[in-house]
């Protein structure tokens, strides 16, 4: 029989992966000859400017294209059907364009910009930033302008809202984990210490996450395992007061 309990969602780059997301890395890993890990990086990237907003005006424009797919609409509906929260690893608005109201950008987020000058943080949307005339709004800088992205080297301020939504979990809760190396965060920690239902869907078995840790475990597209996830969450958790 279903029970009240929330539903806390982790995702990673393989949810929008069908969404025809790029990362602009080649099989080499680099992008233009670049490592990205050394140019997109605390220590490094004021020397790298110009070549940080290229690559990231890459990865911008794109949104204008990309279409959600149906991972992201079940998350949507799972967001409005259970007591639920959303963190995401990926820095796409596809959550967003599909109806979710918020989701938690635990890396930062594409549309938006931020000036390190004066700690301003506004959205452009799905343009390139014009890093040879821009500036920020607010105080005028230019040179300070990056986009508003957890670097390489910098922290991730929002893992704290992750780590406290993690400690409060009972076991009446689902944790649902999607697309996601588990090499960035620590997943396998994360599922050892859940102390309720587990799901994993990854497109791949991937080494770092030991897939014994999960009580369901579905190894194929988002897209495909979107139908058996919605029977298991339908099975454990009682829809939210007022919800569908
Ligand atoms: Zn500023």
């Amino acid at each position: 029989m279903p029970h009240k309990g929330k539903l806390l969602v982790i995702t990673g780059a393989g949810l929008s992966a069908e969404s025809g997301i790029s990362t602009f890395r080649g099989a080499n890993g680099l992008w233009e000859d670049h490592k990205i890990e050394a140019i997109c990086h605390a220590r490094s990237w004021r020397s790298n400017f110009d070549t940080v907003h290229r690559f990231y005006n890459a990865r911008r424009t794109q949104l204008a294209t990309a279409k959600p797919n149906a991972g992201h609409e079940a998350l949507v509906e799972w967001e409005a059907r259970y007591e639920s929260i959303l963190f995401t690893q990926n820095v796409d608005n596809l959550l967003e364009v599909a109806g979710a109201r918020k989701p938690v950008h635990l890396h930062g987020f594409l549309p938006d910009m931020r000036c390190t000058a004066c700690d301003n943080v506004w959205t452009i949307g799905a343009r390139a930033w014009d890093q040879t005339k821009e500036c920020c709004p607010a105080c005028g800088s230019r040179k300070d302008v990056k986009p508003f992205i957890v670097f390489f080297g910098e922290e991730a301020p929002l893992y704290r809202a992750l780590i406290e939504a993690l400690a409060i979990m009972t076991d009446d809760d689902v944790l649902l984990i999607i697309g996601t190396s588990g090499v960035v965060l620590p997943i396998l920690d994360i599922a050892e210490k859940t102390p309720g239902l587990s799901i994993l869907n990854n497109l791949h078995s991937e080494p770092a996450i030991p897939e014994d840790l999960f009580d369901h475990v579905f190894i194929e597209p988002v897209t495909s395992a979107v139908d058996k996830m919605d029977r298991v969450l339908r099975e454990t958790l009682l829809p939210r007061k007022g919800a569908a």
